[in-house]
């Protein structure tokens, strides 16, 4: 079965995603655009040769030709959609985050179980990482012993002008909130921020930061992030067990030895270093489609995770510790 794929919003990780959906994956056709650059959407429906471009990313949900949705808009609009193809009874793919806001993640929680199924399935990739998964695979075999401490790197080397200290947390750290979540199966109870010297590189911004989560276990993980390292985009992993570690290693396939010395190539940045986790992300959601399941991160997992990096924001401002407080976890999330 063919799945035909409605994509809502065709900036630049919408693109990239139909490029996978039309040159790599298996068993999906975008068959419909919108944009609210109108020109942008014709540009790229154009491209698809037979894709509608809608006017409006509601019209993209309605339309009887689309099996599932694709929305990739940016943050603040994806309460709307997601909600409207919920309602509409199709799969929607929704790029993180969830929703900007706690009470918009709780809307479209409501409209899912109101549903009585799960239809979302939110962008978190870094769980359809080699790595990641290799970590999660040890740590559940109890091969390390009860999972105690972890040590999260996030390394970017810059970012834009428009770039804030919030987003360092709102959008970066935010990955790092997710994996630590499905790393140790468990929720965050608090989290602190703590503000090292700062990297003279980036201005005001302060970074780096080191995020602290405390998880309902008593598990600590601490986030780095470093926005202005210059070397290279670089995660780190690391998780300390009562009776071993598991660390990540270097995403290199060689080593170069010469000269007296060893080396490997750093990623220039995420598309490059998390390239293969989204193939594989959009890949195992297209095979959901086409059975009729919806799997992967959760509404729950979006709603977690943006009250933990409001959380976040409220740490960072006030340097003391901040509670998360999540709702009650409705039954279809497991
Ligand atoms: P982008 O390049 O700005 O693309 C967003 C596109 O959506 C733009 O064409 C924008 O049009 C359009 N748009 C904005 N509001 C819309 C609305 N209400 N309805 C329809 N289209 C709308 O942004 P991006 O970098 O692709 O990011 C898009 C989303 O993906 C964000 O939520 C971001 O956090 C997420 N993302 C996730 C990852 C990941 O690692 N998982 C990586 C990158 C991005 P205008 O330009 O006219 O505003």
């Amino acid at each position: 079965m063919t799945v035909r794929i409605g994509v809502i919003g065709v900036g630049m990780i919408g693109q990239d995603h139909i490029r996978r959906l039309s040159k790599v994956l298996a068993g999906g056709r975008v068959v419909a655009v919108a944009d609210t650059d109108a020109a942008r959407a014709r540009e790229v429906a154009g491209g698809l040769g037979s894709a509608r471009a809608h006017a409006t990313g509601q019209e993209v949900i309605a339309d009887p030709d689309v099996d599932a949705v694709l929305v990739c808009s940016w943050g603040p609009s994806h309460e709307d959609y997601v909600v409207a193809a919920i309602r509409a009874g199709k799969p929607v793919f929704c790029e993180k985050p969830l929703a900007t806001t706690e009470a918009a993640c709780l809307n479209i929680i409501e409209a899912e179980v109101a549903a009585g199924r799960r239809l979302v399935q939110v962008g978190f990739m870094r769980r359809y990482d080699d790595s990641y998964r290799a970590m999660k695979r040890t740590i559940d075999s109890g091969e390390i012993g009860a999972p105690l401490m972890m040590s999260s790197g996030h390394r970017n080397p810059s970012v834009p002008g428009h770039y804030t200290s919030d987003m360092a947390i709102v959008d970066t750290a935010v990955h790092d909130i997710d994996i630590a979540r499905w790393l140790f199966d468990d929720e965050i109870a608090e989290t602190l921020v703590i503000k090292p010297r700062q990297n003279s590189r980036g201005g005001e911004l302060h970074d780096p930061l080191m995020m602290i989560l405390r998880m309902r276990g008593g598990a600590l993980v601490n986030v780095e992030t470093s926005v202005n390292i210059d070397y290279g985009y670089d995660i780190r992993g690391e998780i300390v067990g009562e009776t071993g570690t598991v660390t990540m290693a270097e995403s290199n396939t060689v080593i170069v030895k010469s000269r007296g010395s060893f080396g490997g190539r750093v990623p220039e940045d995420w598309r490059e270093r998390f390239m293969r986790a989204y193939d594989v992300e959009l890949q195992e959601w297209l095979d959901a489609c086409a059975a009729g399941e919806v799997r992967g991160p959760s509404s729950w997992d979006g709603y977690a995770a943006t009250v933990a990096t409001d959380a976040g924001l409220v740490a960072l401002k006030s340097g003391g510790w901040a509670t998360v407080t999540l709702r009650d976890k409705p039954t279809i999330y497991g």
